[in-house]
């Protein structure tokens, strides 16, 4: 008889449509993908579209593209976050009846004048925690009173934060109808049985976030790894505000190359003329976490921004 193992490794990948892909996006999706090849394990694509505003037109096909021409195959079918707003509504309503969820009319002028800074930014005072004034539209916010989450994380070590003094009582559903990213990404995990999450370290204040709704949600909390982010020589995260070039598709082993020395694994100078094929053999045999900066951004070089 043949068993399968249970649990497999399930990583993703999640990029949010506002442009071309670009190095620092590149990094995230390089480590990804090589953590889940590395346990044999499937690597899914998410393209996070929640946020009308934001999301170019075209550039999620782009993005897909330049995966492909990079020789990054994704396994299963794309979930488009637009697409899943059921699911998150049902979280919302189940969210309100394990704690306190709810509806605030405040200002982010209002919250930046009466507030203590947080790591975020203004710590919500909690106005609206007993009833909100008359307003038509308003977000949906959850308590964080007396939550502290810990956790693990692969590079960056034991992470701890208080939510209600260093985040605050935390949106998840936006006055302009949008849910938010902290709920969307919680719920698409769990839904799409992600084991590992590999991700920018500009994420790693968002994970206590992510966990308190997983646990109140009695849904599975995923194994997290948060790689150094990219940033140019100002100190900035590379991005399409900041201009970051696009990913050359046509020759996209430069900026591969580039990506697996930024995350400290060392490829050797002969990898410059492999093709793609080559050159995700050695990295995948070669991939080593402990290798990858124990840092949260560092800079790269000015000709690479
Ligand atoms: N869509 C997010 C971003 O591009 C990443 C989401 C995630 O990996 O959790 O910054």
């Amino acid at each position: 008889m043949h068993f399968r193992s249970e649990v497999r490794y399930r990583g993703r990948y999640a990029p949010s449509p506002t442009g071309p892909l670009h190095f620092g996006s590149l990094v995230a999706a390089v480590a990804s993908y090589l953590d889940a090849k590395r346990h044999d394990g499937e690597w899914q694509v998410r393209i996070d579209d929640l946020d009308p505003p934001r999301t170019v037109i075209g550039a999620a096909d782009d993005i897909l593209r330049t995966l492909t021409a990079c020789g990054m195959q994704w396994d299963g079918e794309i979930v488009y976050q637009g697409q899943r707003r059921a699911a998150y509504q049902a979280a919302l309503a189940e969210l309100g009846k394990r704690v306190h969820v709810y509806p605030c009319a405040c200002s982010r002028r209002e919250i930046a004048d009466s507030a203590v800074r947080g790591i975020e930014g203004p710590v919500y005072p909690g106005t609206c925690r007993n009833g909100m004034r008359e307003a038509s539209a308003h977000a949906y916010r959850i308590d964080t009173r007396g939550v502290t989450i810990a956790f693990d994380d692969a590079v960056q070590g034991r992470i701890e934060q208080n939510l209600e003094n260093q985040i605050g009582d935390f949106v998840l559903y936006r006055a302009d109808r949008v849910y938010t990213y902290q709920l969307a990404v919680a719920v698409d995990d769990a839904a799409q049985g992600i084991t590992d999450v590999v991700r920018g370290a500009d994420l790693l204040d968002s994970t206590p976030r992510q966990i308190y709704l997983l646990q109140l949600l009695n849904l599975p909390v995923p194994r997290y790894m948060h790689v150094p982010v990219a940033v140019n020589a100002a100190g900035e995260k590379l991005s399409k505000q900041t201009r970051a070039p696009a990913i050359d598709s046509q020759q996209p082993i430069p900026a591969l190359l580039a990506a697996l020395n930024f995350l400290g694994q060392q490829p050797p100078h002969d990898l410059a003329r492999a093709t793609i094929t080559d050159l995700w053999a050695w990295a995948i045999a070669h991939w080593r976490r402990e290798r990858i900066p124990r840092r949260r951004e560092f800079a790269i070089p000015r000709h690479a921004e």
